[in-house]
């Protein structure tokens, strides 16, 4: 039977259509042999979607690649290609024995295709060129003489192709049976082809484009991907064949099971935040279908003025279901199911069906303003002053004054005038190129410099609300216990995004975060510290050393590290739940380098429960790689936060 599996195996391959090698291009796939398909999936074994198959009477010629000491940019460092009809698909192994079965198996299948390659090429074809020959024609002759039967990663080749057939087939599950008629194993019989490379997005938001060379989005709308170019930037095609770049994160996936591209489903929502923005739209039916607290799974969170007693409106959070066994099934209310989460959500649009009201009014994303892009558009950090225009004044700080102003008239930032001699400008300038690339939605954005010029500009994002410190401290006595955990959960996000980049922020503390208009905190001046010129903030016995938020490594030996923010987010915590206090208030820093190394450190806060403050203690850890990382830090912090609310209705 050809539905018998020969092999099974995850690999990663190479898109066909991607110009690039960037990593992106490089997908993890579920691949399954059988006599006549070579077909991969997405997933694993047990809950897999077929993206592509290619019927191996098609194929010319299956061989390892060789690489020539080019750089692959994928975890599996064993290349082979599969050419069949006029495509070529690059597959990487894991190890060399791995790509040797793959190849050894394939041969076997294909040997007597009349389609068989005499020739072919050995290396990649890349950047328009074969690197074997340099022919810059895609259906160039290949170079090499093609041996259908040996793998030519094994030297001297396997002389006898009947021996070598039956290495082969010991290492196989039990021996196959002959093919049937149709030679088709496919469910839907059809497709052979590639189809996981034209990738479909959906707009979120609209993009007007900045220069010549971006493509405008249309909220709604969709887009083919022709390259990701780097995670912030992709090259797209609109529906009329125009072309150009788009930034990542105003577009997303279009598939099924992906809710991102529905309207009430908010990702970065927990418990706390959707019942403040519910409340705060204060509208009958409004909902949020939001992440639950169980990966993978989802809740929504559902406003009912008419439903609440004399107390006000009433908020209930309810889980999607899901039924045992196949198909699976959603639900809310029991007797209604559904296939799919958006058909759920359209049919308790129209009927409450056992809910406190029925779906009203999506509340969340809609109303919210696009997200930063890095940068106004691809590789362009080099701002035109003369496109900018200044408001009123924002701040000043270490580096000079901060300001509010536009760009292009429209588009509200920051603007930082750096004051002469204040900062090492060649060394930033080279940085701010790095920088711009760091893009999260908990990190404050840099949108480029303006560099040929004295004082130079750094622009950023705006944040309405200033400064953390200070925004704690102003609605001191107003906060819940969920929203200062909130707040503590937005600076960890942030800051895991740094740590997974590799990149050290070096000054951590409430008055290096901002907090915008939707009451998102955002960290911001990460790595800033680098660039500042003078002693009595660089060295760690100068006044304005932050002594209070830096662990013993680095007042005593400068060693900065994640862990050494970590310290500082321990404090920064620490600041949060104290609304704003100095901290080791009766002490100067001289002192406080002595109580640390003592091993005295910051009292609980009276608003830190005991299980919070005890993070705060894991963050103060004398050794550095005892305290937990950011990512950790996360997963602590939303934990408490679901604790700290009612368990779900
Ligand atoms: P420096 O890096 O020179 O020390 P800061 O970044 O601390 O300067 O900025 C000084 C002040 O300016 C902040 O405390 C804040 O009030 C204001 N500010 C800075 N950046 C922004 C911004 N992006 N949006 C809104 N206000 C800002």
């Amino acid at each position: 039977m050809s539905t018998e599996m020969l092999l099974e195996e995850t690999l990663i391959k190479r898109s066909q259509q991607k110009k690039r090698t960037s990593p992106l291009n490089y997908k993890e796939r579920l691949f399954v042999l059988t006599r006549s398909r070579l077909t991969y999936y997405d997933g694993k074994a047990e809950k897999k979607f077929r993206r592509g198959s290619i019927e191996l009477s098609r194929v010319r010629c299956v061989e390892i690649v060789k690489n020539g000491g080019g750089i692959i940019p994928c975890q599996n460092k064993y290349p082979f290609q599969v050419v069949y009809d006029t495509n070529t698909l690059y597959v990487f192994a894991p190890s060399h024995d791995s790509r040797s079965l793959w190849v050894q198996s394939l041969k076997e299948e294909i040997k007597d295709n009349p389609v068989v390659w005499t020739k072919f090429h050995p290396q990649f074809w890349q950047d328009g060129a074969w690197l074997c020959c340099r022919q810059a024609e895609k259906q160039a002759p290949g170079c090499e003489e093609y041996n259908p039967f040996g793998d030519i990663s094994r030297k001297p080749l396997p002389p006898i192709p009947g021996e070598e057939r039956k290495d082969v087939r010991q290492r196989r599950p039990p021996p196959p049976l002959p093919p049937t008629p149709s030679g088709d194993d496919d469910d839907d019989g059809d497709d052979d082809d590639d189809d996981d490379d034209e990738e479909v997005v959906v707009a979120l938001y609209d993009f007007p484009g900045a220069e010549s060379h971006d493509l405008s989005l249309v909220k709604g709308n969709e887009y083919v991907i022709l390259e990701k170019c780097d995670v912030n930037w992709y090259k797209a095609r609109n529906k009329y064949g125009e072309e150009g770049y788009i930034p990542s994160n105003y577009v997303t996936e279009k598939k099924s099971g992906n809710l991102v591209q529905f309207g009430w489903y908010s990702k970065q929502v927990n418990r706390n935040k959707a019942e403040e923005l519910l409340r705060e739209e204060d509208k009958e039916g409004g909902f949020i279908v939001r992440d639950s607290s169980t990966p993978g799974t989802y809740t929504v969170s559902l406003y009912a003025k008419s439903a609440a007693g004399e107390g006000g409106a009433a908020i209930k959070h309810y889980h999607i279901k899901q039924t045992q066994g196949l198909p699976k099934q959603f639900y809310l209310a029991e007797k209604h199911l559904f296939s799919s989460i958006p058909d759920l959500i359209e049919y308790h649009k129209h009927n409450a069906a056992g809910l406190v009201a029925r779906l009203r009014y999506p509340v969340g994303k809609q109303d919210k303003s696009a997200p930063s892009t890095a940068g106004f558009s691809y590789e362009k950090w080099e701002i035109n002053p003369s496109e900018l225009t200044f408001m009123k004044e924002l701040g000043s700080g270490q580096f000079g004054l901060v300001r509010l102003g536009k760009w292009r008239a429209q588009h509200k930032v920051a603007i930082k005038a750096i004051k002469e001699g204040a900062m090492y400008e060649e060394d930033f300038i080279e940085e701010a190129k790095v920088m711009m690339k760091l893009s999260h939605p908990k990190l404050v954005q840099l949108y480029g410099v303006c560099s040929q010029q004295r004082p130079i500009y750094i622009v950023t994002e705006f944040m309405e609300q200033g400064c953390l410190l200070n925004f704690v401290r102003q609605r001191r006595g107003n906060f819940t216990l969920g929203s200062l955990l909130s707040i503590c959960l937005d600076v960890s996000e942030g800051m895991e995004h740094l740590e997974a980049n590799g990149f050290i922020h070096r000054d951590l503390a409430a008055r290096n975060c901002l907090v915008n208009e939707a009451l998102v905190v955002k960290v911001s001046d990460f790595g800033m510290a680098r660039y500042v010129l003078d002693n009595q903030y660089t060295s760690s016995s100068g006044a304005k050393f932050p002594v209070k938020w830096s662990p013993p490594e680095v007042f005593n030996f400068c060693k900065y590290s994640s862990m050494s923010d970590v310290w500082s987010y321990g404090v920064l915590m620490w600041e949060v739940f104290t609304e704003g206090r100095m901290p080791f208030e009766q002490h100067q820093n001289h002192e406080v380098v002595t109580l640390v190394t003592k091993g005295h450190r910051l009292y609980r806060p009276k608003m830190a429960t005991s299980t919070i403050y005890d993070i705060m203690q894991l963050c103060w850890r004398e050794r550095p790689e005892e305290r937990p990382s950011f990512s950790q830090l996360c997963v602590m912090i939303s934990d408490s936060l679901e604790g700290d609310t009612p368990p779900p209705t």
